[in-house]
């Protein structure tokens, strides 16, 4: 038989449609019993049963391998007790948009088709949510951090030129950014992308409400400018990873303004404060004033990884930072290279998926008010467990709860030691970090499965695990 034409698809539909359901199914239970499937660890051995051996051995036996051995292993961040890092809980609606954006494998870095109108919607979305002009521009990308590149890029050219994408760098002068002690450490990655260094980055100290000390940056601006470097971006901060934080962004606009400077806003979760009633609300007011925000929609919104978003307030500049047409890419008055909104003039990559699916299916099925209960429920948790905290004698909080995030101590006992030993009995999923230089244990909860019970189980986990020898 010639199997010209057919070689990688199904021989027979019927038995590969009764394989996917099967997978399907399996997908299924495991998202529905979540709740009793922690972390597990990686058995020894696994990296062996993955290794690859370059045969066919069917469908069968790769989606038997999915379900038994590779889904089982994974983070448990869809546990109701996973507060480490800012991971992500998962939405069971875009499990099928996925599904969906596979099988119709759109490129969406351009030409004449839907999915680049799906992912327009899905940016009008998010700019109208930032309180941003209705002509603000913006794409999805990986995540915050690459969308932080792509914000200091543009940051970069509105200060210097667009001619720099031509001449380079090597003619500037010294350039600074701002942001406040304990920014997130993309930006510093972005500058050295950019090649200006990470110590081109200040790091601001913080008020007594825990904001970037706008005197302070103000006095940083001067000084550079006396020294002869170019402030390049004021980098506002609405959410810190450590500690929940949130800039005064209003009064960062306002300096922003008077100085010349580019507002950029890492919100990579605490953007989604603006879905929540005040006065968690009130946390990012101003920030549909900033020039360009980075934000995550596979933290505190959870569609599957990855997924963040660039919005940028000026589309123009936004189009001629990364728009490259050769004769290759030349736009067609009709047909499918038509279409006069590309995507690939808009960032990095010129092949890119249809991260825009699971968005506009999360957003359009369940719609925006739930998103908001579930993150004030998240910041509700958190203080309860700054409260049940203050409340144990064994225990102490390491940094008022703001928002989301709680991290505390067990005096004398070893931050990393506890969270590890939580992880390994699956009770709770804990990262650490440090507070005053101090270790610490740390719950980020970005998670939508979490209840009061699962607060109150975690804080007598860690109780009793400190308790032990
Ligand atoms: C997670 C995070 C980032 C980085 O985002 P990625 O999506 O992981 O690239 C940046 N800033 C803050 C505040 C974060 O929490």
């Amino acid at each position: 038989m010639d199997s010209e034409g057919h070689r990688l698809d199904p021989e027979d539909w019927g038995e590969f449609a009764r394989q996917m359901h099967a997978l399907l199914d399996a997908c299924l239970e495991r998202m529905e019993t979540a709740r009793d499937l922690p972390w597990r660890p990686v058995p020894e051995g696994f990296a062996g049963k993955v290794a690859l051996d370059g045969d066919a051995h069917g469908a069968q036996t790769a989606f038997a391998a999915l379900v038994d051995d590779i889904m089982p292993k994974a983070t448990g961040n869809t546990h109701p007790r996973f507060w480490g890092w800012v991971h992500g809980t998962g939405l069971p609606v875009a499990v099928g948009a996925e599904m969906a954006a596979a099988t119709m494998n759109a490129n969406v870095g351009g030409r004449w088709q839907g999915a680049t109108e799906v992912e327009r919607a899905v940016l009008h979305q998010l700019t109208g949510i930032a309180g941003m002009d209705a002509t603000a521009s913006g794409i999805l990308t990986g995540g915050t951090s690459q969308a932080t590149l792509l914000a200091l890029q543009t940051a970069r050219l509105r200060a210097f030129g667009t001619g720099l994408r031509q001449s380079g760098i090597a003619g500037l002068p010294p350039v600074s950014v701002y942001v406040a002690e304990g920014g997130h450490s993309c930006i510093a990655k972005a500058l050295e992308i950019l090649g200006h260094g990470a110590q081109s980055l200040r790091h601001i100290p913080l008020d007594g409400g825990f904001r970037m000390d706008v005197g302070a940056l103000s006095s940083a601006i001067a000084e550079d400018r006396r020294a002869g470097r170019t402030p390049l971006a004021i980098v506002g901060t609405a959410g810190s990873v450590g500690i929940g934080a949130f800039d005064d962004l209003s009064a960062l606009a306002d300096l922003a303004a008077a100085e010349n400077i580019w507002l950029h806003v890492d919100s990579a979760f605490g953007f989604w404060l603006r879905l929540a009633d005040p006065p968690l609300r009130d946390r990012v007011d101003g920030i549909g004033r900033a020039d360009s925000i980075a934000l995550d929609l596979h933290k505190w919104i959870g569609v599957p990884y990855d997924c963040g978003a660039c919005l940028i307030a000026d589309a123009d500049l936004h189009r001629e930072a990364f728009t490259t047409r050769p004769d290759y890419l030349a736009q067609g008055a009709d047909g499918l290279a038509g279409g006069d909104h590309w995507f690939c003039d808009y960032g990095l990559d010129l092949s890119r998926g249809f991260r825009a699916l699971k968005v506009w299916t999360a957003f359009k099925s369940l719609g925006l008010a739930a998103f908001g209960a579930a993150i004030r429920d998240n910041c509700r948790q958190a203080a309860l467990m700054g409260q049940l905290v203050d409340a144990a004698p064994d225990l102490e909080l390491a940094a008022p709860v703001l928002s989301n995030i709680c991290c505390f101590r067990v005096p004398g006992k070893d931050p990393g030691d506890l969270a590890a030993r939580l992880q390994i009995a699956g009770q709770a999923v804990f990262s650490t970090t440090r507070v005053d230089g101090e270790p610490c244990l740390r719950a980020a909860i970005v998670n939508h499965r979490t209840t009061t019970a699962d607060i109150h189980a975690a804080i007598d986990a860690v109780r009793a695990i400190a308790a032990q020898p």
